[in-house]
């Protein structure tokens, strides 16, 4: 695969042991090697620039200690400014409302959303102790529905009940009646996707948002999109106003880069990753180890 970040450095920075502080020069040619690892890495090329200008901040003028060599210490650099990107570890969903708690469900078609709702009620219900119920607002694709009452049967969490001819809006609303009535903890909305965002789509995302009063507003994301990550997260946010993130895919051979981009242009944290195809194949997010991958 790639060369790791620290054997590119590694090679620049050969003939500078023994130098006290990392010069303007010194550092720009790191800047380059750093830069081509992140795009390589996926990164969005907006995300690169801001993260490369803080690294030349941080690393220009820093002294190189007699224990390690420049590259290692321009490495260290740039891996604490990801993980301090990447932002605070293990944030949990929040539950903290009264019941029933609505959690909504945003994203492209094909991102692993009907996928990704399954998962996470199932360790709602299974880690957390929680009644949930699940109910699919697609009523574009027609077996959107039925794909997610097969997969509560197969999780054992309850689906709302599918009335035909009902649009999205009305069936947030019955869903969150029949979890106010049935004394769940949790409903679980499964909006519709499409392959690319648009102005539909987002204004029947803000209606659901504006009548079901979510409490998190999760985007779903494959952590293979590239530089589309980021006006993916921005759309969604602004529009929306997305609680947190979930990066699909994360089983792939993708470095993650994704997860870099959409946190930084949010703000949001990335709060959960999937990583197959099953139900359990659900992780906490950890910065440090996505920081390593990227850098490969
Ligand atoms: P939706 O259109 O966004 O609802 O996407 P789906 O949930 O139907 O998922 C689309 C495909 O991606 C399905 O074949 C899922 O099994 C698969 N998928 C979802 N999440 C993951 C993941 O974390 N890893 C892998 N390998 N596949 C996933």
């Amino acid at each position: 695969m790639f060369e790791t970040l620290q054997e590119r450095l590694g090679s620049i920075f050969n003939g500078l042991t023994g130098r006290g502080a990392l010069s303007e020069a010194d550092v720009s040619a790191a800047l380059r090697e750093i830069r081509r690892a992140l795009i390589e890495a996926d990164v969005s090329l907006e995300v690169v620039k801001s993260f490369t200008d803080k690294v030349r901040e941080k690393a220009v003028g820093a002294t190189v200690l007699k224990s390690i060599k420049p590259g290692q210490m321009v490495v260290k650099i740039v891996h604490d400014e990801l993980v301090e990107m990447l932002g605070s570890e293990g944030s949990e969903i929040d539950l903290n409302a009264p019941a029933p708690v609505v959690i909504m469900m945003v994203g492209l078609q094909g991102s692993g959303k009907t996928t990704t709702t399954g998962k996470i009620s199932k360790r709602l219900h299974e880690k957390r102790g929680k009644k949930v119920l699940m109910a699919s607002l697609d009523t574009r694709r027609p077996a959107a529905q039925e794909q997610l009452r097969q997969l509560g049967e197969q999780i054992g969490v309850a689906t709302l009940p599918i009335i035909a001819g009902q649009n999205p809006v009305e069936i947030s609303r019955r869903a969150v009646q029949a979890a106010r009535l049935g004394g769940y903890d949790v409903v679980m909305l499964d909006t519709a996707g499409r392959t690319h965002i648009d102005e539909p789509l987002m204004a029947e995302m803000a209606e659901i948002r504006h009548s079901a009063d979510p409490h998190e507003i999760l985007l779903v994301a494959d952590s293979l999109t590239g530089q589309d990550a980021v006006n993916l997260a921005r759309n969604f946010n602004e529009r929306i106003g997305v609680t947190g993130l979930v990066l699909t895919r994360m089983d792939g051979d993708g470095r993650g880069g994704a997860a870099l981009s959409m946190r930084a242009v949010t703000g949001k944290p990335v709060k959960l990753i999937g990583v197959g195809e099953k139900m359990d194949a659900l992780e906490d997010f950890h910065p440090k180890r996505i920081a390593d991958r990227i850098l490969g």
